[in-house]
């Protein structure tokens, strides 16, 4: 029987690429539920050719034009109830996170509370409230598939192990697109140049996180929820080629790693077809092509924001809110050309410093600390 996926953030980066694997494998799935932010022209081409039943925008006035051009029968909702709407309803049987920020929480635990699987692609959301999303899950017998490349990669390692086995698990970063520029060399440098990735093309916020090294930051947090690890026991190293996705080292000091060339259709379409493998259009690893692989020790001094996420996720409870609101924010003032690049370190360490937090957060606690994190940052 055909699989049943939805997508929230269907015209981004990830959503494209998930559309891109169904469209691969047009029989194996059926497409529930679409939602976009903005792109409406985007969203519509989607609809014509995937024919979902329900669709979700961010304004009512964008619903309004989009209910003009859908089949009579396609359901049109939106703005922050219509995604929740979206993510719980229907007959789907997994909700592809693929939005971008913490404002993809509430959705996701709709979708874990109606009994969804989740292909995790919206990071943010572990890392604002990973002990809620995962305790949900546990609860609610609901899988979480990590569609992270590092988290999947991790994910496939550890298939068939022991748990308790683990000795360690290694993040690799490719460095972003100021891997070769010492810390100096960045005060000038424009969105234009933080936005080209080398090896991965991807969404804005992403990409800026991963020049700033943030990203890295909330994928050692983003670990911590999914594989129920102690962040002494997770670490980063930086490989230039993202050709290692990353790996864990066992007890007996066997090391397991997964390769391959960085393509998110991989780690998306084994998301939603796990346990089963499938062929995708991804290039094939020749290593004797490749020739070599680097790397190099992280260096908090070059990246403070890997500091400020291990120290946030060490301090717990609402401190990983407060660091990723605050990333939020800085990293759009930084887009719209407000602040420097290194302004985006600087409003997150200052915000952490001021913000005092509070264990074991409820979801309403967690709104506030964001809401309160985005206010102090905005202005920082
Ligand atoms: P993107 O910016 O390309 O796409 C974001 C999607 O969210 C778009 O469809 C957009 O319309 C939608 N959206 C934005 N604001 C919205 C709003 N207010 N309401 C409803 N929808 C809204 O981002 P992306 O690169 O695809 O990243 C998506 C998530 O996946 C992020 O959490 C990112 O960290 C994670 N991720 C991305 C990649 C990648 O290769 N792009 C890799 C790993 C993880
Ligand atoms: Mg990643």
């Amino acid at each position: 029987m055909a699989k049943k996926v939805t997508i929230l953030g269907s015209t981004g980066s990830i959503g494209t690429q998930t559309l891109d694997v169904i469209a691969n494998d047009r029989e194996l799935y059926e497409v529930e539920g679409l939602s976009a932010g903005s792109n409406i022209a985007l969203l519509l081409e989607q609809v014509d050719q995937f024919k979902p039943k329900r669709v979700c925008v961010a304004s009512a006035a964008d619903a309004a034009e989009v209910k003009l051009h859908v089949p009579a029968g396609t359901e049109v909702v939106h703005g922050e109830q219509g995604l929740i709407d979206l993510a719980a309803g229907g007959q789907s049987d997994v909700v592809v996170t693929a939005i971008v920020g913490s404002r993809g929480l509430g959705a996701t635990l709709a979708a874990i509370e109606a009994g969804k699987s989740v292909g995790l692609a919206n990071k943010e959301t572990l890392v604002t409230a990973g002990h809620l999303v995962m305790s949900l899950a546990k609860q609610r017998s609901v899988s979480i598939m990590p569609i992270d490349s590092e988290h999947s990669a991790i994910f496939q390692c550890l298939n068939g192990e022991n748990p308790r086995s683990i000795k360690r698990i290694t993040l690799t970063a490719s460095g972003g697109s100021f891997r070769d520029r010492s810390r100096d060399e960045l005060a000038g440098v424009t969105v234009e140049q933080a936005l080209k990735h080398p090896n991965w093309s991807m969404g804005a916020k992403i990409t800026i996180d991963s020049a700033t090294m943030a990203n890295k930051g909330l994928e050692v947090i983003e670990a911590r929820w999914l594989y129920d690890i102690g962040y002494d026991d997770i670490d980063v190293v930086i490989h230039p080629e993202s050709i290692i996705h990353s790996y864990v080292e066992f007890e007996d000091h066997s090391v397991m790693a997964q390769l391959g060339l960085p393509d998110m259709r991989v780690p998306i379409q084994y998301a939603l077809t796990y346990p089963e493998r499938r062929p995708t259009p991804t290039g094939r690893l020749d290593l004797v092509k490749q020739g070599a692989l680097h790397f190099r020790e992280m260096d908090e001094q070059r990246y403070p924001m890997m500091r400020l996420a291990y120290a946030a996720g060490r301090a717990g409870g609402t401190a990983t809110t407060a660091f990723n609101a605050a990333n939020e924010v800085a990293v759009a003032r930084f887009l719209q050309g407000e602040i420097g690049f290194l302004d985006i370190d600087r409003i997150v360490e200052t915000v952490l410093e001021k913000h005092a937090p509070i264990a074991n957060p409820d979801q309403a606690t967690i709104a506030d600390a964001d809401a309160w994190a985005r206010m102090t940052s905005s202005s920082a």
